[in-house]
């Protein structure tokens, strides 16, 4: 027995968009037909032209909880998720206090969502100089995997590794095939930040494309040492997708993945002053920026992440303006999916290629692609409807993020997000939030 069906005329299918009925039983997708079947006496939704898509899952995700919820926590954010179409994101381990670096402090993080997780949440281990002793400990907790920074993570007691902590780290985490996720930024010159503090230029002259680059010619070398699954986060450097497609033309196990932010704006239209806009590494220039474009189309970027990672605007020093001490980090969560459409669709890409960057790729760095980021039968019935022709203008009153310091304030933005299923049931429905507390945690089982 069928609980119900969905039917559309633009269903995302891993043969790509067309025409399609989708029937959901026990929170999983039963069968993808072409037609309603004869006889069928389950309610059927008709979504006409809307997309249905598999649900947005968003590997980089800081919640900041426990210990920091005032710059946010689940109960926020994972509403802005079904509120944005995303139906499974990974936490980051720094942020909140303690940050996710030990068992016990897994087990802090575990205990926070409850009650409050409105979407599906994993989990990224906190990889510092010293806790080698608790890979294996945080891996039988079920962590997705690792996340590791090689300069300065703005948070203390998130220490960066070094080189010398990697080659003990890596061979560990490459036993159990999990992927490393890796900040890369190496400060070659520590003289680089001078002049006024507002100017933008000057920011970003503060962490060249070297900074990148430098880091990612390590972790490449590393991720061949040592076969170990290593993903490059936020790639924002452009010099660094050469050699990028040439360890993945060499079959290493590299991904990487860039931020709607580096594909949305350019320096050059960035205000001094507005700390908004902070992130690290910083948004570069136009003709960089045209370059990830490229990449991405291509394959050498696998997909894209938000890095949803807001502060009060205190900490954002929204008042003086100065980029050098602001807090580094841009809210976007709930604006994964039309952000990033609105760029795509300028560039003549499609929504299989957003379905691609938003849904499949990522994923598969989760490991849970077995089950998610496809509408095919037996997977859950995650996913989304929206509309790409409608658009909408950003305004603090749709956002549930816990703070609405966002760059996109105001801009007008093509997607339309109608509905979110969250294993087949709705939980978001034109523009209100109608099942709460239907997220699940995803911890690895360790059987995969
Ligand atoms: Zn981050």
């Amino acid at each position: 027995m069928i609980d119900f069906a969905i039917r559309g005329n633009n269903v995302l299918t891993p043969t790509g968009i067309r025409p399609a009925v989708v029937l959901v039983k026990d929170g999983r997708i039963a069968d993808v037909l072409s037609e309603v079947p004869a006889g069928f006496d389950a309610d059927v939704i008709d979504l006409q032209d809307s997309v249905l898509m598999p649900g947005v899952i968003d590997p980089h995700v800081h919640i900041n909880e426990p210990g920091r919820t005032d710059w946010e926590g689940f109960d926020t954010a994972t509403k802005a998720a079904i509120a944005g179409g995303i139906t499974t994101l990974v936490d980051m381990p720094l942020n909140a206090s303690p940050v996710t670096t030990t068992a016990n402090a897994l087990d802090r993080k575990l205990a926070a969502t409850s009650g409050q997780l409105h979407t599906n949440c994993g989990f990224w281990g906190g990889l510092v100089p010293g806790n080698t002793g608790e890979i294996e400990r945080l891996i039988e907790k079920g962590v997705l995997g690792f996340k590791a920074f090689l300069t300065h993570s703005g948070i203390d007691e998130f220490p960066n590794v070094t080189e010398a902590d990697l080659h003990k780290a890596m061979p560990i985490i490459a036993r159990h095939g999990l992927p490393l996720l890796v900040h890369c930024e190496l400060s070659t010159d520590e003289t680089l930040a001078t002049g006024d503090v507002r100017s933008y230029a000057n920011y970003l002259a503060s962490r060249p494309n070297a900074w990148e680059d430098t880091a990612i010619a390590l972790m490449i070398r590393l991720c061949e040492q040592y076969n170990c699954r290593t993903h490059i986060v936020h790639l924002s450097s452009a010099s660094a997708i050469e050699p990028i497609a040439e360890a993945k033309r060499k079959g290493l196990p590299l991904t990487v993945e860039t931020g709607q932010h580096y594909l949305f704006f350019n320096a050059e239209t960035i205000p001094d002053g507005q700390t908004q806009f902070k992130c690290a590494p910083p948004i570069r220039e136009n003709e960089n920026n045209d370059r990830l474009w490229a990449a991405l189309r291509a394959g050498i970027i696998d997909f894209v992440a938000t890095d949803h990672s807001p502060a009060p605007p205190e900490l954002k020093q929204r008042q003086s303006g100065n980029f050098m001490t602001a807090w580094g980090g841009i809210a976007s969560l709930q604006l994964a999916l039309p952000v990033l459409w609105t760029a795509a669709r300028q560039r003549g890409c499609t929504v299989d290629d957003v379905a691609r960057w938003l849904s499949e790729k990522p994923a598969r760095l989760a490991g849970v692609s077995t089950r998610k980021g496809t509408i095919e039968t037996g997977y859950d019935a995650d996913m989304v409807v929206w509309n790409p022709e409608k658009s909408f203008t950003v305004s603090e009153d749709r956002l549930y993020h816990k703070h609405k310091m966002t760059p996109y304030l105001n801009e007008e933005l093509y997607g339309v997000v109608e509905q979110t299923y969250l294993g087949g049931v709705p939980v978001f429905s034109q523009g209100a939030t109608t099942k709460l507390n239907a997220g699940k945690l995803i911890l690895r089982d360790g059987n995969d």
